[in-house]
């Protein structure tokens, strides 16, 4: 089963030539690695030199957020719902420090599951948990470490508003994505998952979980969840956006690594994941939030094999903005269920994810190689049209 993938996708063909120009930049100077080392170092304590966000929003916040608000985002969805492509907007505050960061980023939230409730194609909302939770209390309930007084309390005020904001979906009739982390913080978000999927997936696929399957423990987990609980699982399948953090604090802590070792073992489980995912359908509902296209290709001819519709309301694909629009493109195209997530957020407060895709892009090399050529061979195209006209 397979589509073709090369098609350069109609994003690519709509960017203005400076848009075209900064892209091919931003994928090029992603490939040195020391770069976003630097980066990663630097940006946080350099905001402040004149330029450098004017510079950042120009070039990667542009490229792969949305905008700064909900209303920034607008264009972009009303613009992937003419190709037949469903939006999530994700608000990617993830430096929740204080309380009233917080708070804020609960609202941030629930505003987004408002917003969806207007939009048809907005099926899912999302929510990551150290937006709306301190980290210390995530990693203490993960390691399960007594709580004091006030860290239960604030345990029961992240509980409550939790539940809010998937009862919120629930009530709008969209679903919600709870986003996973890293491991040492994990075990929290997953049980406060699983008790967001005992409440509100009785009847419907509503609140959905993430398994993030460069984790030795993924397939288990997954199967675990299968046999056990009694409510529908809701599943989103991700290879993981942490690996090197995750293998540096192992070495550094002396304890052995939770990634599974290689690039290859990860998609052989991520594969198989899909595949028992697939074979459980009805009790699961998944969607495959991938860039890989020959997982992609696979999910397409399990579902031919299992009898599933292309368009599906219990399987679909996901990719993010700014990443492999031409597998985005083709999906939908050719009828499949397929989204993307469209983070957004004040700037300083989304340089978490942006160097999270900045190195995701630097690591894969192939992959990096698909994007920059189909945007290489966009810049090549118009240069051989506007020669003819000359
Ligand atoms: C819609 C959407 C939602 C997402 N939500 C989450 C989320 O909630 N939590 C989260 O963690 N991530 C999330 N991600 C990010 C996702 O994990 C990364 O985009 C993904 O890991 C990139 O992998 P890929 O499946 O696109 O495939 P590929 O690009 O083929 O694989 C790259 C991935 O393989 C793994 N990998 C690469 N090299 C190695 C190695 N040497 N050893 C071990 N593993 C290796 C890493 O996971 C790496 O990111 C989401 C992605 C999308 C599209």
């Amino acid at each position: 089963m397979s589509i073709d993938f090369s098609h350069i996708p109609s994003s690519i063909k709509e960017k203005s030539n400076s848009e075209l120009t900064t892209s091919i930049f931003i994928f090029k100077a992603v490939r040195y690695k020391w770069l976003i080392c630097f980066g990663q170092a630097a940006l946080p304590y350099v905001l402040w030199v004149p330029g450098i966000k004017f510079f950042l929003r120009k070039t990667v916040f542009n490229h792969f957020c949305g905008g700064e608000t909900l209303d920034d985002t607008k264009k972009i969805i009303q613009n992937l719902a003419a190709h037949n492509v469903n939006a999530i907007s994700d608000y990617s505050a993830e430096q929740s420090g204080t309380k009233e960061k917080q708070e804020e980023t609960r609202k941030n939230i629930l505003q987004s599951i408002k917003f969806a409730a207007q939009q048809k194609n907005v099926p899912f909302a999302c929510v990551k948990i150290t937006g709306i939770c301190a980290r210390p209390l995530l990693e203490k309930i993960s390691k399960q470490e007594p709580l004091t007084g006030s860290e239960q309390e604030a345990r029961k005020e992240f509980d409550g508003h939790l539940d809010a904001l998937c009862r919120a979906a629930a009530e709008q009739g969209k679903k919600i994505f709870i986003d996973t982390e890293e491991t040492w913080i994990n075990p929290a978000i997953n049980e406060a998952a699983e008790r967001m999927m005992a409440k509100y997936n009785r009847e419907k696929h509503v609140v959905y979980t993430t398994i993030q399957f460069y984790t030795t423990g993924s397939l288990a987990y997954l199967q675990h969840l299968i046999d056990t609980a009694p409510y529908k699982v809701a599943l989103k399948l991700v290879r993981g956006a942490y690996h090197e953090q995750e293998n540096e604090r192992a070495i550094k802590m002396g304890y052995p690594s939770p990634i599974l070792p290689n690039k290859e073992a990860v998609d052989r489980n991520y594969n198989e994941g899909l595949r028992v995912c697939i074979k459980n359908l009805g009790k699961v509902s998944f969607c495959a939030a991938t860039h890989n296209a020959g997982s992609i290709e696979l999910l397409m001819q399990l579902m031919k094999d299992y009898g599933v519709e292309a368009n599906s309301d219990i399987v679909s694909f996901s990719q993010l903005y700014g990443m492999r629009d031409n597998l985005t493109y083709e999906l939908a195209g050719n009828g499949y269920n397929v989204s993307k997530y469209i983070p957004y957020g004040p700037l300083k407060e989304t340089l978490p994810y942006l160097i999270r895709r900045a190195q995701e892009n630097a690591g894969i090399s192939e992959q990096m190689g698909d994007e920059l050529q189909l945007l290489l061979r966009e810049k090549q195209a118009r240069v051989s049209s506007n020669s003819k006209c000359n």
